[in-house]
């Protein structure tokens, strides 16, 4: 079996399918080499090999390196130079690269191969001393940090002393006998720290950094950005061994990164930025503040671009970035390295982008002919639609404008700054909103950026860490805002004379890049004609209908206007906390007799029929499914001696008498107690009046001529066929009562929720009384796992964190437990009436993987949250694909 795959112009053993054992960088390295792309030299090696690295206790595994030696001695023969060689010595890189990428999460090494020895050589080769001596610092620097565990910024501080002690501004100021020195100092320094000495055999090194990359695979920041991706453990990460370019090698070289049209617009416009005379990991870390690529978009700036620099290199990149685009088909994200004007590809890989680049990307791509509809929908991913449907600052809003840094990642919004990482995700704990600011982000501040609203950086591009990893999370990011003055130690930001302290609010306008004194209105957003198109194509593909749940009509607004078929569930005990009624529901509740009952229940039946009557308008001939009252009583009453007191004054009772009714609704398990249906077997006339505001509010459309699609009167809590019988009995006698008083006739409804095992199972039974289901994926998964939906979020995680359920059952549905009860309602149901409309209403039905779950077992339709519906739409057309 092969555990090491050579690549080189021609002769590369991978190509692009095989990312799984090469890892994205691995794959796509040698897929360019066959393309006739300029790719250094080298080798992978693969994920396989970090299974026995961890299998062996965290040890690269001995039979692993001869194959590695040969590799190398494969690369030596192509460029000529040796391993180690004195005189003119082969330098590479070793980089991680999983399966799906993380940016920045793992480790990178540069320049292995350099010693006291070996830099003498490629000083004389390169005919450039200060070159050589630049890398080697840098080496040092890196490997001392990545293998040998010690405090970059002890190195950092050495290099800065020197820095200042000169008066030099930039690191490229730094003469030949500074780096000598510095190199000289380091390796005292990390004597000292470690007890070791700095390896000077390059194989030590090279097996140092492959184990360290191994190892980086398992750092707390990867573990918590697999966790937030959803990435197995299991896949584990490649290692790519390449011969060095170098873009340190003066004013003809440089680095840079790239994508092949805008990440966060999705205009087809080449973007990107580069240094010139630098290495690597100088572009992302943002420690100089990088040109733009093209003449065009350095104009704004002032700037030099790399078009205007180094034409010639230059227009080979732009043949390569056209010609990786047609063969992927999609937008690439590159990095590249200009040694003495001749351009390397060191990475491709499809970019990451906004979700409203991706769908204005789809669409070019479509109307290019590079993609089909159908491929652009599988592409998409629905809950990144999210960031779309986030708020926008209000632009009539007063505001105070403290500075402008970059549009990195758009959405406006507003917190309290702090600024570290831990304290972001501290104040968040406590309920507060944060807005995590940082000079630059590291892969550290991973958690911290989670847990705030926005990040702010002052340093860094486009293309840092702060702005890459927000704009994956779909996070409002505004970077490198140079302007301001972040210092951590007094933790202030200083900008145009203000001073703001931690706690301060501010906001962030992450798709213009401005920032501003405290905290301005926002708006919730508009969505432009790229998202309708792609919402037509979803809808062409789709098989699943998308209602939604919804109980106020600004709600129901809403999800219309993002394209909602219906009302898949009203709550109508939402309706009940009005503050013109919620009185008239207690008195109802704490009613002695039918009689009071009744007279407080007339009271409710006007503005219940209103309610019914404003949905109905507003879904204009749409299906609107409306639920009779489910919840425990107990939920409307008050649970304090005080607001008992204010009460009794209000509905003019005794305070004994009504603190001993209040009581009397205690129960020890509410949520297998008296709700749902069972309310109405005791009290028939809650439902009664109920269903006569639904029949006189369907009356009064008609009467107006308004369309009206048949009301379905939906039974919540139904575990047994008898139940439902009785209930919708009696509600159909209502209906034709009132028919019969107004003289106007309507179609209608009946169904009931399957949210109890038991109804699922006696489905057959049940379906005997019902026009339609609709599955109550919240009950039904907390009566399934036993599991209390209000409870189990204190120790799910556990759950989640130790594998024993893959995901939080109340966000993602339990495929194979509760799954199978749903399978066997739509079974069963079916079974008796092979028309019977089917629906899900649960939280599950605004969840892809869930959509993807309930479209193959053949419901009619999801319905879920209004902002969820597009998500809803693009997930059904994908699960159709
Ligand atoms: C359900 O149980 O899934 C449901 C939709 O009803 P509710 O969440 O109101 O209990
Ligand atoms: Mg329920």
């Amino acid at each position: 079996q092969k555990f090491v795959y050579f690549f080189a112009a021609g002769e590369s053993e991978g190509n692009a399918g095989m990312k799984n054992i090469l890892g994205g960088k691995g794959a796509n390295l040698a897929e360019m080499t066959s393309l006739g792309i300029p790719v250094p030299p080298g080798f992978t090696i693969s994920t396989e090999i970090c299974t026995h690295f961890y299998e062996e206790g965290g040890k690269l595994p001995d039979w692993v390196r001869p194959n590695v030696t040969a590799a190398m001695a494969k690369v030596e023969s192509k460029i000529g130079k040796k391993f180690g060689d004195a005189n003119d010595p082969l330098l590479v890189s070793v980089r991680s690269g999983a399966r799906a990428s993380m940016p920045g999460m793992m480790d990178t090494i540069l320049n292995l191969g350099l010693n006291d020895q070996t830099v003498e050589g490629l000083a004389k080769s390169s005919n450039n001393p200060r070159f050589a001596w630049d890398s080697y610092r840098r080496f040092i620097q890196m490997y001392s940090d990545v293998v040998m565990n010690v405090n970059s910024s002890l190195l950092d501080v050495t290099m800065e002393d020197l820095k200042e002690e000169k008066h030099y501004k930039l690191d490229t100021d730094m003469t030949v006998d500074d780096l000598k020195l510095l190199v000289k100092k380091f390796k005292e320094l990390i004597l000292q720290m470690t007890g070791r000495s700095f390896p000077a055999d390059p194989w030590e090194q090279l097996w140092g950094a492959i184990t360290a990359v191994f190892h980086s695979w398992n750092t707390p920041r990867a573990i918590t950005y697999r966790d937030l991706h959803s990435i197995p453990v299991s896949w584990g990460t490649a290692v790519n061994i390449q011969s060095m370019v170098f873009g340190n090698m003066g004013e003809d070289s440089a680095t840079g990164v790239a994508f092949t049209r805008n990440p966060s617009t999705g205009e087809k416009a080449f973007y990107g930025e580069f240094l010139i005379n630098a290495q690597g990991e100088d572009v992302v870390a943002g420690i100089r503040t990088p040109q733009p690529i093209t003449k065009v978009a350095a104009a704004a700036s002032g700037m030099l671009s790399l078009e205007e620099a180094l034409p010639e290199a230059y227009g080979q990149l732009v043949d390569i970035y056209k010609k990786l685009e047609t063969h992927y088909r999609d937008m690439q994200d590159i990095e590249f390295t200009i040694e003495r004007s001749k351009l390397w590809m060191l990475q491709t890989r499809n970019g990451k982008r906004t979700a409203a680049a991706a769908l204005k990307i789809a669409c070019d791509m479509i109307d290019e002919k590079l993609i089909t509809e159908e491929e652009a929908i599988l592409r998409l991913d629905p809950q990144a639609l999210d960031q779309l449907l986030h708020p926008t600052l209000d632009p009539k809003a007063q505001k105070t404008l403290l500075a402008k840094g970059l549009p990195a990642s758009p959405g406006g919004v507003n917190g309290q700054i702090v600024f570290t990482s831990e304290e972001a995700v501290l104040w968040k704990e406590q309920g507060k909103k944060v807005i995590l600011v940082r000079v630059e982000t590291s892969p550290e501040d991973i958690a911290g950026m989670i847990a705030a609203q926005g990040i702010f950086t002052t340093r860094g591009g486009m293309t840092s860490h702060a702005a890459v990893v927000a704009r994956g999370m779909g996070k409002c990011c505004v970077a490198g805002c140079g302007e301001v003055d972040v210092d951590y130690r007094t933790e202030t930001m200083k900008v145009k004379g203000y001073v703001l302290k931690k706690g301060d609010v501010i906001t962030l306008d992450g798709s213009t890049g401005e920032v501003y004194l405290g905290e301005v209105k926002t708006i919730e957003p508009k969505l432009d004609g790229t998202f309708e198109r792609v919402m037509k194509i979803a809808d062409q593909f789709r098989k699943l209908k998308v209602r939604t749940n919804a109980d106020t009509p600004k709600d129901a607004q809403t999800a219309k206007n993002f394209g909602a078929e219906g009302i898949g569930l009203c709550r109508t005990e939402h309706m009940f906390f009005g503050a013109d009624r919620i009185d008239s529901v207690r008195e109802m509740i704490i009613a002695d007799n039918k009689i009071d009952r009744e007279k407080a229940l007339a009271k409710l039946l006007p503005m219940q029929r209103d309610d019914f009557y404003q949905l109905f308008k507003i879904m204009d001939g749409l299906p609107v499914t409306i639920r009779l009252l489910d919840p425990p009583l107990h939920e409307f009453v008050p649970h304090t001696d005080e607001e008992t007191k204010e009460l009794a004054v209000r509905i003019n009772t005794d305070f004994e008498r009504l603190r001993s009714k209040v009581k009397a609704l205690h129960e020890f398990n509410p949520m297998l107690g008296h709700r749902g249906c069972r309310l109405a077997i005791t009290y028939p006339e809650i439902y009664i009046m109920q269903v006569r505001a639904i029949a006189e509010a369907a009356c009064m459309m008609m009467a107006e001529g308004k369309k009206l699609s048949a009301p379905e009167i939906m039974i919540p809590l139904v575990a047994t066929d008898k139940e439902l019988e009785i209930l919708r009995a009696q509600a159909e006698q209502e209906v034709k009562k009132v028919q019969v008083e107004k003289n106007i006739k309507f179609e209608y409804h009946i169904g009931t929720m399957i949210e109890l095992p038991r109804a699922a199972l006696t489905a057959d039974a049940i379906a005997e009384h019902a026009d339609f289901f609709s599955f109550g994926t919240n009950d039904l998964t907390q009566t399934t796992l036993g599991l209390s939906r209000d409870d189990s979020g204190r120790f799910l995680g556990s759950y989640v964190s130790q594998g024993i359920l893959a995901q939080d059952p109340f966000m993602s549905i339990d495929q194979v437990g509760v799954g199978a009860l749903v399978k066997m309602g739509v079974d069963f149901g079916r079974r008796t009436k092979p028309s019977l409309k089917i629906g899900v209403c649960g939280e599950h039905g605004g969840d892809p993987d869930s959509i993807e779950f309930f479209h193959k077992a053949g419901l009619d339709y999801v319905s879920c949250s209004p902002f969820r519906v597009p998500i809803a739409r693009l997930a059904a057309a994908r699960a159709s694909l």
